[in-house]
């Protein structure tokens, strides 16, 4: 299992219809930190999301590449 590193980069690059999120915009409730403002109450599809490689291989980067990389490689739109 791959650990989330709480840099908030999916929270940003995937749209999230529940919440009429779309994608490459930050969730309204995403905090600087990284973290979720609303983490008890977040969709089940955040809930049920996991890190994986690419967020290790990532991890250096700045947010905004971070972002890029990710819309680019699962074609967030
Ligand atoms: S992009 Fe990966 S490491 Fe960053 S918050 Fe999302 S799941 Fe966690
Ligand atoms: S509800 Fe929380 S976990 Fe879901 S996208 Fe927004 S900030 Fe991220």
């Amino acid at each position: 299992m791959i650990n989330c590193l709480m840099c908030g980069a999916c929270c940003i690059a995937y749209d999230i219809s529940t919440l009429d999120k779309p994608a490459g915009v930050p969730c309204e409730y995403l905090l600087e930190s990284g973290r979720c403002g609303d983490y008890d109450r977040r969709p089940a599809v955040c809930a049920a999301f996991k890190a994986d490689e690419l967020c290790i291989m990532l991890s250096m980067l700045p947010l905004s590449e971070r972002v890029r990389v990710i819309r680019e490689v699962y074609r967030c739109s």
